[in-house]
């Protein structure tokens, strides 16, 4: 089975698949929790190289070609052998992001950045996305107010943010029988809840 949260920066994805990584493995399933970028030594590297440089330094294409490749490895080394074996995989970001953060937030293109990653993951796609429904200014005060690192995305305008937000919920929207969208705004024990519960259905 496979997971994968999705949501704005500050929407708290990490602790939610954090949560429910711990509660799955209460209940005694094997589960690999991983993160985009990022996920294989080649990931981090490539994640590495994106977070560095500072927004202007990467052109939004080859922005967009180093999160598709860092996702191929994760895919190809990672996600895909973990859930042959029969484990859950748990993933903070995969290619929801891609089409909104490069297809949206960067103007290149909604279908065409997910064409780029269907290619890129040979076409592996989760068995449930959750969505946290983030309000950007929200996020951003979580993310300032928690321990979280400054990151590249800060300094981008609110237009930026919305247009990502718009898009993550678009991609929900239509393909509802694989989304869990949540407002992210609830408390963490309650979106804990809602997560696990939907993610408990879908297992054998
Ligand atoms: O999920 P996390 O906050 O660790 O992501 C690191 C940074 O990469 C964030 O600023 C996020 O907005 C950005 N990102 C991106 N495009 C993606 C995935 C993440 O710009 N496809």
């Amino acid at each position: 089975l496979f997971i994968a949260f999705e949501g704005g920066d500050g929407a708290g994805k990490s602790t939610q698949a954090q949560r429910l990584t711990a509660a799955l493995q209460e209940a005694g399933r094997t589960v690999v929790r991983t993160r985009e970028p990022g996920g294989t030594p080649v990931g981090e590297q490539l994640r590495s190289l994106v977070l560095e440089h500072g927004n202007g330094e990467i052109d939004a294409r080859t922005e967009a070609l180093i999160f598709a490749a860092s996702r191929a490895a994760h895919v190809a080394q990672v996600i895909r052998p973990a859930v042959e074996r029969g484990s859950v995989v748990v993933c903070d970001r995969y290619i929801d992001s891609s089409v909104a953060y490069q297809g949206s937030g960067r103007s290149l293109g909604t279908e065409e950045v997910r064409q780029l990653n269907i290619w890129a993951t040979e076409g592996f796609t989760p068995d449930l996305t959750v969505l946290l429904d983030v309000d950007p200014e929200q996020g951003r005060l979580r993310r300032t107010a928690g321990d979280a690192p400054e990151d590249r995305m800060e300094s981008e305008p609110d237009a930026f943010h919305l247009r990502i937000r718009r898009t993550f919920l678009e991609q929900a929207t239509t393909d509802p029988g694989h989304y869990l969208v949540l407002d992210a705004a609830r408390p963490v024990d309650e979106l804990a809840g809602a997560v696990l519960a939907r993610v408990l259905e879908l297992l054998p």
